[in-house]
């Protein structure tokens, strides 16, 4: 090994699928990281499925098949990033560099064994070094992994992001640089809010609940990583040379200000599920919650309240993810049974919007103006969670849009924020 290329910087670059949509794309990004590479760079590549392949492999198996196991559905969908490795590797021999393509079984990824939504829990990176201290630039498929029985598994939607910083982790990389197509992490989703402002640096917390409460630019779970490893995330786009945002560790001093609401998100894919008139007896959400942890299914929002209809009976309302809705209401009948009382509704048309910013742990008041300004536009509250830097309140999913451009408007998130008292 050279002592040359040991001190080389090594560089984990990831492309989603906008990004490599088309053959064009594929080789515009070919040619960014050849001249990464050339700078004097090592190079690890993360890559997404080529635009919708994963959705149209998901509507692909539905054709055949109305509930698809999903040990099967994962080696589908990783077929997307199979693909894209291999071609993206071709079109950087095609331009005269070493590249070398990986899937989940070469890239020494373990995960769990929780198909569609597996954790990472252990990378051997032994050959993506080998790899690039060969000088190849090593072009690995995001989003999969292999179990403890070698079935391939992936990583949830977006999953790629997360490939990505767990590569950076396992091979010590110097940064890990997401490319995406928009230019960075903005106030709000740029395609709802125009007047939306990109943010030049975001705290680690501050990203991790945007992501988790909707903003998909991040996967969160890509962002527990880099937080947890002190990574820092370069945020930008594919298509230009903009200076994108920097995720980063909170400093004890702010070298920025802080604004007391940082971005608004909006999360669609939610639905609500109540159980009503539940006997008021101990164990009783235990259980309820037990039988979903079962199934892995993630439970959301809670909230608990007397019921209006008899003393001594409880309804529960929580959320979960539209695509578990079905599972989670098959899964509670049994339940019910057994806690013989109680019914279940629920609704498929809500949403969550959120404002999210490590000011206003010193701010008061803010959640306040969130309720006066979505009472202002008619948006009637559902369920409302509070956490130290963030607000959310479930609406109906229509409304959304409009919620969020409001509160973007209300907390003037399009022009320079005003910073938090005591920042
Ligand atoms: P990729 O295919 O590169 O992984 P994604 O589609 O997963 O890209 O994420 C990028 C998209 O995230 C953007 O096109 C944008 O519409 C959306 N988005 C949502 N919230 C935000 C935000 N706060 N800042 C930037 N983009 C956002
Ligand atoms: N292709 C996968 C998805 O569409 C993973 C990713 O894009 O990050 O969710
Ligand atoms: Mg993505």
């Amino acid at each position: 090994m050279s002592g040359d290329r040991e001190h080389r910087p090594l560089v984990v670059m990831k492309f989603g699928g906008s990004s490599v949509a088309n053959p064009d794309r594929m080789k515009n990004v070919a040619r960014r990281i050849i001249d990464k590479k050339r700078e004097g760079n090592r190079c690890v590549v993360v890559v997404s499925a080529m635009g919708d392949t994963t959705d149209d492999l998901i509507d692909l198996s539905k054709k055949i098949n109305a509930d698809p196991p999903d040990r099967e559905m994962d080696l589908l969908m990783s077929a997307g990033e199979q693909i894209s490795s291999a071609l993206l590797a071709m079109a950087i021999q095609a331009e005269g560099e070493k590249a070398a393509a990986f899937f989940a079984p070469q890239l020494g990824i373990r995960t769990d064994s929780v198909h569609t939504k597996a954790r990472i829990v252990e990378i051997d990176g032994t050959r993506l070094q080998k790899e690039i201290t060969n000088g190849n630039i090593a072009v690995c498929a995001g989003f999969q992994g292999l179990d403890a029985s070698n079935d391939i598994t992936t990583l949830g939607r977006g999953g790629s992001d997360t490939t990505a910083v767990a590569l950076a982790v396992a091979l010590k990389a110097d940064v890990c640089e997401v490319y995406t197509d928009v230019d960075g992490i903005y106030t709000a989703d740029p395609r709802v809010v125009p007047e939306a402002r990109k943010i030049e640096r975001i705290y680690f917390d501050e990203m991790l609940e945007l992501a988790s409460l909707g903003a998909k630019v991040m996967m969160n779970r890509s962002i527990e990583f880099a937080k947890k490893y002190n990574i820092p995330l370069h945020v930008r786009s594919s298509l230009n040379g903009n200076a994108g945002s920097w995720i980063i560790e909170e400093e004890e001093t702010p070298m920025m200000e802080r604004p007391i609401v940082r971005a608004v998100a909006a999360d669609k894919d939610q639905a609500r599920i109540t159980a009503i008139d539940l006997p008021d007896v101990p164990g009783v959400a235990a259980k309820l919650f037990g039988g979903l942890a079962e199934s892995n299914i993630n439970v959301d929002m809670i909230v608990q309240s007397s019921s209006e209809h008899e003393i001594g009976k409880n309804d529960i309302a929580f959320t979960v993810a539209s695509t578990d809705l079905k599972r989670a209401v098959e899964r509670l009948k049994p339940v019910l049974k057994d806690l013989s009382g109680g019914s279940i509704v629920f609704s498929d048309d809500v949403a969550k919007v959120s404002i999210v910013g490590v000011g206003m742990r010193s701010h008061a008041g803010v959640a306040a103006k969130m309720f006066k300004s979505l009472a202002a536009a008619g948006v009637n509250i559902e369920m409302i969670s509070t956490s130290e830097i963030k607000v959310s309140c479930i609406i109906s999913r229509s409304k959304a849009d409009e919620a969020v451009r409001r509160l973007h408007a209300a907390f003037e998130l399009g022009r320079q924020a005003p910073v938090a008292a005591g920042a």
